[in-house]
């Protein structure tokens, strides 16, 4: 029994420090819903596979006076990607806010495939949309439920495959204790691209319709630019995506691009013709250098 003292405190431990870290997602979602007023819907469903989007006459405001997102209209088909490009301040991460729901707008509507977002259960909309950042959101717990968010359908073997295509095999192989190693909350042993990476890994085995992509502005080692590289590839089939791009590389996978200026919708349109047409912005900015431009 001395021999068995130690690793049962150690579980025991790291069991309380997941139901803590359980117990404070749920805070902060509540909070979330206390402060924003956010309904849940009465369960209309979201179809499976790609999801169209569509933004109708959207306004929204932080304060409830200054418009943050003045009346932005745009549609965006299922498998489409769109690149939403501005300046700092100029709306994109609160564009990405109302998909999932943190607020609602003041006036007007937001669709994924015919499926005003209002009327389905907050926790089907997380699960067909997904964000992608820099600044993912690890909870303290084991690799295997950062990744799959309890889901026991998921097979270790998955994982794993998953962990290898988006090129985090060698990290992996570091682990101590394999998936079942605890990651602490924050994430902090990780760098910035190893934490991108492996959110595309959760992207890739919780297959949402759609996903909105947060790129890392900050420049990448060029090993770790190559792993991005081919993740993102990957990302983009069998789903719409709306990509935050911060880099020409990313931009020139985008289908539809859509340019806010002070919350407003500046330019829209495909991307080949905005690209041919000299007195475009996006021509503009193609020249001039979006990396500076948009920094
Ligand atoms: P972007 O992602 O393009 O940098 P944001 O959507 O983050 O732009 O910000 C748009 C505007 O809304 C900015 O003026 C910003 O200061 C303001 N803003 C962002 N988040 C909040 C918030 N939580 N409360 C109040 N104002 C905010």
């Amino acid at each position: 029994t001395e021999l068995l003292a130690k690793p049962i405190e150690k579980i025991r431990t790291q069991m309380e420090d997941l139901q803590k870290a359980d117990a404070s997602i749920s805070r902060i979602r509540e909070l979330f819903a206390i402060q924003s007023n956010i309904r849940d819907g009465h369960g209309a469903p979201l179809s499976q596979g790609p999801l169209g989007v569509e933004f109708n006459d959207v306004l929204f405001s932080y304060d409830g006076d200054q418009p943050t997102l003045d009346r932005i209209t745009f549609t965006l088909k299922p498998g489409e990607v769109l690149g939403l490009l501005g300046r700092t301040g100029s709306g994109k991460s609160t564009l990405a806010r109302l998909l999932l729901r943190f607020y609602d707008p003041q006036e007007g509507t937001i669709s994924l495939s015919g499926t005003n977002i209002r009327d389905c259960k907050l926790k089907d909309l997380r699960k067909h949309v997904a964000l992608v950042t820099q600044n993912i959101e690890i909870m303290q717990g084991t690799i295997r439920d950062n990744l799959t968010f309890y889901d026991e359908r998921i097979s270790d073997e998955a994982i794993i495959a998953v962990l290898d295509d988006v090129g985090l095999s060698a990290w992996f192989e570091a682990m101590p204790y394999g998936l079942d190693t605890i990651l602490a909350s924050g994430g902090g042993s990780l760098s910035a691209g190893e934490a991108q990476l492996l959110a595309f890994a959760r992207v890739f085995l919780t297959k949402p319709g759609l996903v909105i992509m947060d790129e890392a502005s900050s420049r990448l080692d060029p090993y770790t630019e190559q792993r991005m590289e081919k993740a993102v590839s990957r990302l983009l089939t069998e789903r719409s995506c709306i990509m935050i791009a911060h880099r020409l590389a990313t931009v020139q996978r985008a289908d539809h691009i859509l340019i806010l200026e002070q919350g407003r919708v500046i330019e829209s349109g495909r991307r080949e013709q905005l690209a041919a047409d000299p007195n475009s912005r996006f021509a503009h900015l193609l020249t001039t250098g979006l990396e500076e431009v948009l920094a």
